[in-house]
This record gives structure tokens, sequence and C-alpha cells, in this order.
């Protein structure tokens, strides 16, 4: 089983401030580091550092910050496909932490939002029934739909994570099969229970510190977060729900509690560490959590 994640590849660029600053202010701040990130991105390294064949399909601009998108990716055991796109800027995210352990977080989305339909169908070649899509809310309604119907077409299992949340998915659920969400984008689509009835056969629930939960019309499993010290929740739900689905993958492909288990040890090493792709457990982190 292959993975294909068609999503954003973004540079995460993280600044510790005293506060945030009031409109109109001019501030201090101290850059802490600066790191691969996009959910795309996030997800598809941690797939591939779990063992499981990736592919990993973005779009970036002709810039530096895109050039370093791939120099980056180049030391990550994954496929990846980055189409520079004339007159669009590679995509960035820019993190403020306070001494408080509060964050915010601006991200553009300007590469993200220039796939088309037809480059989101061109990332599936070569799948095969039974491979994984893998796909979050950062592309446009359009691509997101056609790489959904094409994996249909394919035999392909979807799974989705809809973070950003977008109105879009809401039409989109009878061509899913995951669904990974957190209580807020659960509360946001109606419930578990409506995500169950408009299309998705499985809904895995994250509640951060209070675990997760993997619920089908047949019932439902919650397993506990692992305690521990937290630094920074930073990618937190994308290193959970990619260690459970390669997990899964490596298994026969069924979830269950063993691979919600495996999400959440991968998820709180994440938590406990500053940074984002930086902070992901690496490949012999991977191996010890998955051989438990
Ligand atoms: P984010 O948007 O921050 O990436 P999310 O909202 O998508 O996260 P959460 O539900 O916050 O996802 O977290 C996903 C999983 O990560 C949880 O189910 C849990 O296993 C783990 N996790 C998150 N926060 C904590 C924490 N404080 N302590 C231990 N584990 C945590």
């Amino acid at each position: 089983m292959r993975a294909f994640v068609i999503g954003n590849a973004a540079l995460d660029e993280t600044f510790s401030v005293a506060d945030f600053p009031a409109p109109g202010a001019s501030i201090f701040g101290t850059m802490l580091s600066q790191d691969l990130g996009g959910k795309g991105l996030n997800q598809a390294v941690t797939m591939a550092r779990a063992g499981l064949a990736c592919r990993f399909a973005a779009a970036v601009g002709h810039d530096a910050r895109g050039e370093e998108i791939a120099r980056r990716l180049e030391a990550e055991p994954l496929e990846a496909h980055l189409t520079a796109l004339d007159g669009v800027a590679s995509d960035l995210s820019m993190i403020l932490m306070t001494g408080r352990g509060e964050n915010a977080v601006i991200t553009t989305r300007e590469a993200a939002s220039a796939v088309t339909p037809a480059m989101a169908q061109a990332a599936l070649e070569g799948a095969a029934a039974g491979d994984l899509l893998v796909m979050q809310g950062n592309l446009g309604a359009e691509a997101t739909r056609a790489a959904l119907l094409r994996a249909r077409e394919r035999g392909m299992k979807s799974v989705v994570n809809p973070s950003p949340l977008q109105p879009f998915f809401a039409d989109l659920w009878p061509l899913v099969d995951i669904v990974f969400v957190n209580e807020g984008e659960a509360a946001a689509f109606g419930g578990t229970d409506a995500l169950l009835e408009a299309g998705p056969r499985e809904v895995v629930l994250t509640r951060g510190a209070r675990g997760a939960a993997l619920i089908t019309r047949q019932g439902r499993i919650d397993v506990p977060a692992e305690p521990c010290a937290v630094i920074d929740t930073t990618g937190a739900g994308d290193c959970f729900m990619a260690v459970t689905l390669a997990s899964a993958a490596q298994r026969g492909g069924t979830l269950d509690a063993r691979a919600l288990a495996h999400g959440a040890s991968a998820a709180a090493l994440t938590v406990s560490r500053a940074g984002t792709v930086g902070a992901f457990p690496d490949r012999a982190e991977m191996a010890r959590i998955l051989a438990t």
C-alpha cells in the first residue's frame, strides 16, 4: 500500500514575543526556528518516517522559499513532487509564541490555492486500488473534489482532515472513506454521527490531551493520550493522523486501537518538543513506537 498526499508545503517561521502586538504596534521578537511545515507536508513526511511509502504533491513559487522547501525535503524518505508555478509566492506560516505558552499563526495559501484540478488528478498517476489518498483543507474546492473523484475511479481509500475548515467539505463527504477531525471540526459538521451519515465509514475524533476515538456505525473505541510535558502543540494533529494511518497500513490497512495508540505516542513526543517537522519523531523513534 502506498500513500499519495496532495496538500500544501510551507516554511514555518517561529518567533518568541513577550506578547502579541497590539494594532499599530511594532515589537521586538526573537526568531526561534525555521522549519518545514504545511499540513500536507507534515502528514507526508511523518507517514514516510513511519515507514509507509509516500508520494507528496504540492505547489511552490519560483523563489528562495520554494528552493529551501525542496532542499529540506531531500533529507526525508519520501517521493516529493513540488510544482514551481509562475507568479505565485511559496507559502509560509509565521508563528508567534508568547511567554505564556499561547501562540498565534498567520498562514499564506497563495501556492496551495493555485493547484488546479488537473494538477491534483495528475498527482494520482500510478496509484493502484487500495492505495491511500490523503488530503487536508488547504487546496481549493475544485482541486480537492477532482482528486477525490480520481481516487474513487482508481479504487483508492480516501482520507480527509478538514483543516483548515472549509465549508465545501460538506459536499465532498460521499467521496471520503475516513475522516480525522478534532472536536471543533466535528462540531462544525454537525457531530460525528452526522459525518457517518454523510459518507465516511470511519471517523477518528481527536480530543487533545483527552485522547482520541475511532467511531464507526458499529461503535466507538477510545484511546487515551500519552501524558507528557507540553512545550509546543503545533502539528500534533498531523503527526497523530499520519502515524495512525501508517501503523494501520503496515498491518493490513484496518484502523484499530493499536494504530491510534501509536498515533498518540508519536503526537506526545511531538508536543513535548518545539517546532513542527523538526519536532516529529525521527525514523528510529518511529520504529520504536511502532514496535509496541
Ligand atoms: P493541532 O491543530 O494542534 O495540530 P488538532 O486540534 O488537530 O491539533 P488534537 O486533538 O489537539 O489535534 O491532538 C491530536 C492528538 O495529539 C491527540 O489525540 C493526542 O493523542 C495528542 N495530543 C495533543 N495534545 C496533547 C497533550 N497536551 N498531551 C498529550 N497528547 C496530546
